[in-house]
C-alpha cells in the first residue's frame, strides 16, 4: 500500500537513533546520570559566543517579516558571498558565491550531491573508505548509486593501492570524510595530494572525471595540524559542509555545497544541485541560520572541550586495557571490542549503562564507537563502568 523502500527505512531505525532512543527510555527508569550514553554525535559543548550574540541582535534588530520569510533558493546571495569569500581567503582556492548552495545541512548537502552527480538506473558506484558514516548507504541508494566500501589501512587512512584497484569504469565519485567518524582519522596533506593524481590519471584515462565529495561536517575539529582543504589537491571537488558539529548546531540544519569553480561542468553541476534540492523539497535552508552564520564564519569551534574529553577517555580506557586508535580529529573513539561480535559486546555493555555503537553498520565488524561530545563528568562517572566491563570478561576468561 505504501512506497516499501520507504516503509523499510522508517521501520528500521538506525543503529545509532536506536541506542539513543534506548537510551532515553532507560534514564528514565534508573536515573539520567546513571546511563552514559555515548551513543550519538550530539555536540554538547558551549556555541562560539558570536552564534548566541548574532541570534539575539537579528532577533532584536531586524523586523520579524524580514527575518523568517524564503530566501531564494540557493539561499540569501549575502550569505552564499559570504561563504565563499571565506573559503577563498581561509583556504587560498577559487571560489564565487553562484557555486555556494545553502542547506539544511550536511545530510542535505551531500543528497543534493549525490543526486546531482549519479544517473539512476545505471549502478554508478561511489567509494568511500571503510569504516564510513551509515547513512552515506541511505543516501547513495536512494540517489541511485551503489555505495562500494573499500578498505583503509591499519590506522584507518586512506589505503590508495585499494582505491586504485577498487575504481571501475562504473566509478563516479569517491567520498572522502576527514575527520572522520567513527574512526576520528584526519588524512594528512600527502594522502590527499597523491589521491588527487590517483583520481586525475584515471579520469584521464577514462576521459570523464570521477568526482572527490568531501564531506566536512569536523573540518575545525581537530587536534593536530589543520586538514587540508580537498579543493587544494584536485580540481573536481565538491565540499558537503556543515555547522552542525563546528557551531554545536545540530539541531538548526544549516551547512552547505561548495563546488569547486575547476571542476569539470562546475556550473552544470551546480544547477543539477540546486535540480536535486528541488526535487527534495528543500525549497532553501533555514533563513535564520543563514543569516547567523554569515556573521559567524571562522568563529573558534569548541575543540579544546573535546581535546579534554578524548585525552581522559583515550589516556583511561587504555590503562584499563582496552585497545583505541587515537583520535586525529572528530569526537569519536573507535574501540577494539572485547569479542569479535561487536554487537554482542554493545549488548553486554548495556548491563553497565554503556551506551556504545557497534562497528558493523559503519561498515566493519569487531569495533565499537563511542561518541564523546559528552558532559565531561559523563565520562567520568562512566569510568568505574567501562572497567567493570572489561573485568566481566577477564573474570570469563578465568572461568
Ligand atoms: N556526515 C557525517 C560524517 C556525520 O557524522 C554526520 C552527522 O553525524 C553527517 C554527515 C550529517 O550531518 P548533519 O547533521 O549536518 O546533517
Amino acid at each position: 500500500m505504501f512506497n516499501r523502500k520507504m516503509l523499510r527505512l522508517g521501520e528500521e531505525r538506525s543503529a545509532i537513533r536506536e541506542l539513543y532512543e534506548y537510551g532515553l527510555a532507560r534514564k528514565k527508569i534508573v536515573g539520567e546520570e546513571n546511563v552514559f550514553d555515548f551513543s550519538i554525535g550530539n555536540p554538547s559543548a558551549p556555541p562560539p559566543a558570536c552564534l548566541t550574540e548574532t541570534l539575539r541582535r537579528l532577533i532584536d534588530e531586524v523586523p520579524p517579516e524580514l527575518l523568517h520569510g524564503y530566501t531564494s533558493a540557493p539561499g540569501a546571495y549575502d550569505v552564499r558571498e559570504a561563504v565563499a569569500n571565506y573559503i577563498r581567503t581561509q583556504f587560498g582556492v577559487p571560489m564565487s558565491a553562484t557555486l555556494v548552495y545553502m542547506t539544511c545541512g550536511a545530510s542535505a548537502s551531500l543528497m543534493c550531491t549525490f543526486q546531482a552527480i549519479l544517473s539512476e538506473g545505471e549502478g554508478e558506484e561511489v567509494l568511500v573508505p571503510a569504516p564510513f558514516f551509515p547513512e552515506y548507504s541511505v543516501f547513495v541508494a536512494q540517489a541511485g548509486g551503489v555505495l562500494v566500501p573499500v578498505p583503509t589501512d591499519a590506522r584507518f587512512h586512506l589505503d590508495l593501492a585499494a582505491i586504485a584497484r577498487a575504481i571501475t569504469p562504473k566509478t563516479r565519485v569517491v567520498l572522502l570524510n576527514s575527520p572522520n567518524n567513527p574512526t576520528g582519522a584526519v588524512y594528512a596533506k600527502e594522502e590527499l595530494a597523491a589521491l588527487g593524481q590517483l583520481l586525475r590519471k584515471a579520469s584521464a584515462e577514462r576521459r570523464s572525471p570521477i568526482f572527490l565529495v568531501a564531506d566536512e561536517p569536523y573540518r575545525e575539529l581537530t587536534y593536530g595540524e589543520a586538514p587540508v582543504y580537498p579543493m587544494s589537491v584536485y580540481e573536481n571537488t565538491v565540499v558537503c559542509y556543515s555547522f552542525s558539529k563546528s557551531m554545536t548546531l545540530a539541531g538548526e540544519r544549516i551547512g552547505y555545497v561548495a563546488v569547486s569553480p575547476r571542476c569539470e561542468g562546475a556550473d552544470e553541476l551546480f544547477s543539477a544541485v540546486c535540480g536535486a534540492g528541488r526535487a527534495l523539497g528543500f525549497v532553501c535552508a533555514p533563513a535564520l541560520f543563514q543569516k547567523t552564520v554569515k556573521h559567524c564564519l571562522g568563529a573558534p569551534a569548541p575543540v579544546e572541550v573535546y581535546r579534554a574529553n578524548r585525552d581522559l577517555l583515550y589516556a583511561s580506557l587504555s590503562d584499563m586495557g582496552y585497545t583505541c586508535s587515537v583520535p586525529e580529529g572528530a569526537f569519536y573513539l573507535f574501540m577494539q571490542a572485547l569479542e569479535p561480535d561487536a554487537r554482542a559486546f554493545c549488548e553486554r555493555a548495556k548491563a553497565f549503562e554503556l551506551l556504545l555503537v557497534p562497528s558493523d553498520s559503519f561498515g566493519v565488524g569487531g569495533y565499537v564507537r563511542i561518541s564523546y561530545c559528552v558532559a565531561r563528568s559523563v565520562i567520568e562517572r562512566s569510568l568505574p563502568a567501562f572497567r567493570a566491563l572489561m573485568e566481566s570478561y577477564r573474570g570469563a576468561r578465568k572461568n
